[in-house]
């Protein structure tokens, strides 16, 4: 459907009735810098107030991942705006805004600036109009690197097997002190909103078992941390890290048999345990991990407000918390409210679908190998608090329900209460899937941003990037703030 035959049937009489967006509420989009290249800042500024009543721009500057910078990704299907074609060649990633060297001192990575759109520096073009118009900014940056950085390898993550990972060790002061310097550029730099920064991975025990979407190609002799400085702080916490390093080789060796289909003499489930019981060290390293995200985050907060309080300071929350019990048990909203003015809980309605199948089929090839795998996801929509979702057959091709963004925001808004922190759930625009699952619709973005609102939501930031998403579907989240309260 083009977009004027659905402005003509499918949201006239939203648009009709409209009343002004809720003033209160927060309207996001996440944008990368190649669309102000290729589209112009004033016009990809019209199309978010106009289609979608947006009210706060997420920029993208810094990334070397594509989720949310450069154009659609290769072999999706391009959206009806922007350039029609391909970045491909041209696409490098790093920063999409100038780096001032003087707030690098206190780490080698200093050589970071992406060169895919020559000189131009998204923050200097885009803030003064954003300004103009009253729209916010939040810098949006996140945990995703590339190994031809200069000087990375001395930030890198040490795997099991004794190499480098591509990410970077929050407990190494090289990596720290980027992140600690790349905030205070930002703020001291540029008339910001605010600052949100994302990491998408978790610890070496829940990345051994495959426990996430795309879980099932992860290597479990490649998991992290075991650098100088991961283990230096877990001998403080009276952990071992030779014990530690013992336990994550016999979990290698039972996840490597367990997706051969060779059962243990007492199932999978018992075998695990087996192990935890055997090493308790899996899960202090697990936590040691999740520990020092937490302070990561309290640091990065902390610094910010020391310089400019008025800032915000938040986090992108992966979408593994929907689907992972144990990733959700790491998720502890009380604990993450104490450093977060504002937390970005990822609800992606469409994708969902196809990443619950996945993570499905990555833990029942481990940890759950004894648990035919429709079981299994009635299982884990019950401990989940999912009630109205397809079979897992189904939900790749369905998506998941506006009902799962609902329980999903609601939850989190109880466990937030009594706090300060505004709940800002991610909503999915056109996030790429399998050429046979489920796609968006401008109305299941509409009922998915709804749903949110009805639970209680501060805000939402639709995702993952304005250079993916269809123009229609854009206006199906603004047919939604539309809507009278
Ligand atoms: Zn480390």
């Amino acid at each position: 459907m083009n977009r004027r035959s659905f402005l003509g049937s499918a949201v006239a009489g939203a648009l009709a009735s409209a009343a002004a967006p809720p003033a209160a509420k927060m309207i996001g989009i996440q944008v990368g810098a190649v669309s102000f290249v290729d589209e112009g800042v004033e016009k990809v500024l019209d199309v978010f107030q106009k289609e979608a009543s947006v009210n706060t721009l997420f920029i993208a500057t810094f990334t070397f991942g594509r989720g949310i910078a450069g154009r659609q990704v290769p072999g999706q299907p391009l959206p009806d705006h922007g350039r029609q074609e391909y970045d491909t060649a041209t696409f490098k990633g790093g920063s999409y805004t100038r780096v001032h060297a003087q707030y690098y001192t206190e780490t080698v990575i200093r050589d970071f600036r992406a060169p895919d759109l020559g000189d131009f520096d998204v923050l200097e073009a885009v803030l003064p109009a954003a300004r103009k118009r009253g729209l916010k900014t939040i810098c949006w940056f996140e945990d995703v690197w590339s190994r031809d950085v200069p000087n990375v390898e001395k930030a890198q993550e040490r795997q099991l097997d004794g190499r480098n990972s591509t990410n970077l060790c929050f407990n190494n002061p090289n990596y720290r002190n980027w992140l600690l310097a790349t905030v205070e550029d930002y703020t001291r730099s540029h008339e910001i909103d605010g600052i949100m920064w994302g990491s998408e991975r978790q610890g070496a025990f829940a990345d051994a078992l495959g426990a996430s979407h795309g879980g099932s190609g992860r290597d479990p002799a490649r998991v992290t941390c075991f650098c100088e400085f991961c283990e230096s702080k877990a001998r403080e916490r009276g952990i071992d890290p030779a014990r530690a390093r013992a336990g994550f080789q016999a979990l290698a060796s039972f996840v490597a048999g367990a997706r051969q289909g060779k059962r243990p003499i007492d199932g999978y489930y018992v075998a695990l345990w087996r192990l935890i019981l055997r090493y308790p060290e899996l899960l202090a390293w697990e936590m040691l991990w999740t520990d020092s995200l937490r302070e990561t985050y309290s640091a990065i907060y902390n610094k910010v407000k020391s310089i400019k309080p008025s800032v915000g300071v938040g986090w992108h929350i992966w979408h593994n918390n929907s689907f992972s019990p144990i990733y959700r048990a790491e998720q502890d909203l009380s604990e993450l409210s104490r450093y977060s003015d504002f937390l970005k809980m990822v609800m992606y309605h469409n994708c969902g679908g196809e990443r619950m199948a996945s993570y499905i089929r990555s833990v029942g090839a481990t940890m759950y190998g004894d648990v035919p795998p429709q079981e299994l996801l009635d299982f884990h929509n019950r401990v989940l608090d999912y009630k109205s979702e397809r079979s897992l057959a189904e939900i790749p091709k369905s998506g998941l329900t506006a009902d799962y963004v609902y329980r999903e925001a609601r939850r989190a808004r109880e466990a937030l209460n009594g706090t300060r922190t505004q709940l800002w759930p991610g909503i999915d625009i056109d996030i790429p899937t399998a050429p046979a699952s489920s796609k968006s619709t401008p109305n299941g973005t509409r009922d998915a941003v709804i749903a949110a609102f009805r639970a209680g939501a501060d805000g939402v930031i639709l995702s993952r990037k304005y250079s993916e998403m269809r123009l229609a579907n854009l206006a199906g989240a603004g047919a939604a703030t539309r809507q009278p309260a």
